[in-house]
């Protein structure tokens, strides 16, 4: 018979679901919670978490759980008038104590829930922290291991000087959706050739519309773009033609000459050609992606990728030698059937090329509600641990330093995605993406516009998330471009 895998989090006297069920969701990632507001525990659903706050001369603060019959609970006591800040964080870290000593699972990253460490340690800098006490502080708070505490202090040196100080100053983004074939673990909005080949015309010429459009609202608002990135998808995966046409756009409408960097993400092997390089070199881009992923040819093709790591070393080797000064590479830790061994002689590899920067991405493990007492799931996460902590050693000494950082939301351990890059060839746009404090203005379907007030105000305006949607409903798409224009207003005279 099937294990019933339904959880059930129940809150009585508080309203810090949010937060509880963040909690809850570091041990057991990937499922949905029946969550039970009015206090009750559900009759039919096994797995059961209790959160509880009672009232009374002081605070009793009190958490439960029976998870796959096994039961526990802690409970603590508050003043009776604490601030709701600190009744939410003990609860949160009664909560993290039982679930840590019921699954006997200790996360690196401890208690924090949020996708962005970094953003913690700059935010304790600013307040005038040495590096050392905000590690200290940090870590006494949320129970981070010495290695992910040095990683996340790491990246905040190095992003802190080079992140934007005006916010006029604005990043674009320009989507092409397409890839040869679908990885086995895309979670990205792509599109297969085979399927959507007949719509790449149309969409390049709605893409260079809207990349015109944008052309008329950065000066009109009085903004300037620092960086410019072409991604996917697999921007190569279109003919050299193609890449021509919306690079062309960008020369045309976009002025790019106070930009920083211009990136485009050629990405997978099977779609980099000497011509498409070429119109890239010609065309002004600064830096561009070969992202391996892997050079584990048995892995390669579990993932379903049509080319060899040979194609891979050759691609990278092919664009030095026209010239690329700039080229980066990202790897994934925890592929299907790769193995520890496999992901450490790949790391070697890479590092033997000398790319500029390599980014090292933790496969999302969401299947980690039935996983994480499983010997195979200990030996999957410790695996995966063991890649990134192998690559936050190796590449420093390597002289690659750490310069953004993001977890996984809702995956085993929220491991995270770091890149690492040579002094000076850090991407402002990987930072910008994840910092939230820029602009970034999102061209092309799935595409997300986002504007950020200097009161810290986001607006966020979505594209159409499939290339038929935004060829067949360009102009209703343009509609929207009103409201943003509304918005632009307020940061042009912020
Ligand atoms: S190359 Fe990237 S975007 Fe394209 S299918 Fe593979 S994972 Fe998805």
């Amino acid at each position: 018979m099937m294990e019933d895998r339904r959880y059930a989090l129940v809150f009585r006297g508080h309203h810090f679901g949010y937060e509880v069920q963040a909690t809850a969701k570091i041990f057991i990632p990937g499922v949905r919670f029946v969550l039970c507001e009015d206090g009750r525990e559900p009759e039919d659903v096994p797995n059961c978490i209790t959160t509880e706050l009672c009232p009374g001369e002081s605070l009793l603060l009190h958490v439960s759980a029976v998870l796959d019959g096994k039961a526990g609970e802690r409970s603590c006591t508050l003043a009776a008038d604490s601030p709701e800040a600190d009744q939410e964080f003990t609860l949160c870290r009664l909560l993290y104590d039982l679930l840590r000593d019921m699954t006997g699972y200790t996360p690196p990253w401890g208690l924090l829930t949020g996708i962005r460490p970094v953003r913690k340690v700059i935010q304790c800098l600013d307040a005038g922290m040495t590096t050392e006490q905000a590690a200290a502080s940090l870590r006494e708070r949320y129970l981070i291991s010495p290695e992910k505490m040095q990683l996340a202090v790491d990246t905040a040196l190095v992003q802190h000087p080079i992140l934007p100080h005006s916010p006029k100053e604005i990043g674009l983004y320009i989507s092409i959706p397409f890839c040869p074939t679908r990885c086995s673990y895309c979670s990205f909005v792509s599109h297969s050739m085979e399927t959507a080949k007949a719509l790449i015309p149309g969409y390049v010429e709605k893409l260079c519309e809207e990349i015109a459009v944008y052309g008329k609202m950065i000066p009109a608002f009085g903004l300037q773009v620092q960086s410019v990135y072409i991604g996917g998808g697999t921007p190569t995966a279109i003919s050299a033609q193609e890449l021509r046409q919306v690079m062309e756009a960008v020369a045309t409408h976009i002025d790019i000459g106070h930009a920083r960097e211009y990136t485009v993400e050629a990405g997978r092997a099977d779609t980099i050609t000497r011509e498409k390089l070429a119109v890239i070199r010609e065309m002004g881009a600064t830096r561009i992606s070969v992202n391996p992923q892997t050079l584990q040819d048995n892995v390669l093709e579990v993932i379903g990728r049509k080319h060899t790591a040979r194609q891979a070393v050759d691609a990278f080797l092919l664009a030095r030698d026209m010239g690329f000064e700039d080229i980066n590479m990202d790897l994934i830790a925890g592929l299907p059937t790769d193995t520890y061994e496999g992901f450490s002689d790949t790391l070697r590899r890479v590092m033997a090329l000398a790319p500029d920067s390599i980014t090292v991405h933790t496969l999302t493990l969401k299947r980690a509600a039935d996983l994480y007492r499983t010997e195979t799931a200990d030996g999957t996460i410790a695996q995966v641990e063991r890649m990134a902590a192998l690559s936050a050693k190796a590449l420093p000494e390597g002289g690659w330093r750490p310069y953004y950082l993001y977890r996984q939301k809702n995956t085993v351990g929220n491991l995270e995605n770091v890149g690492y890059a040579k002094p000076g060839k850090e991407n402002l746009y990987n930072i910008l993406i994840m910092d939230e404090t820029q602009t970034i203005l999102g061209a092309g379907c799935g595409a997300s516009t986002k504007v950020v007030l200097p009161d810290g105000d986001i607006t966020r305006i979505l594209n159409y998330k499939f290339p038929y949607e935004y060829i067949d409903r360009f102009e209703k798409m343009m509609e929207k471009k009103q409201t943003l224009r509304e918005v632009l207003a307020k940061l042009s005279s912020s």
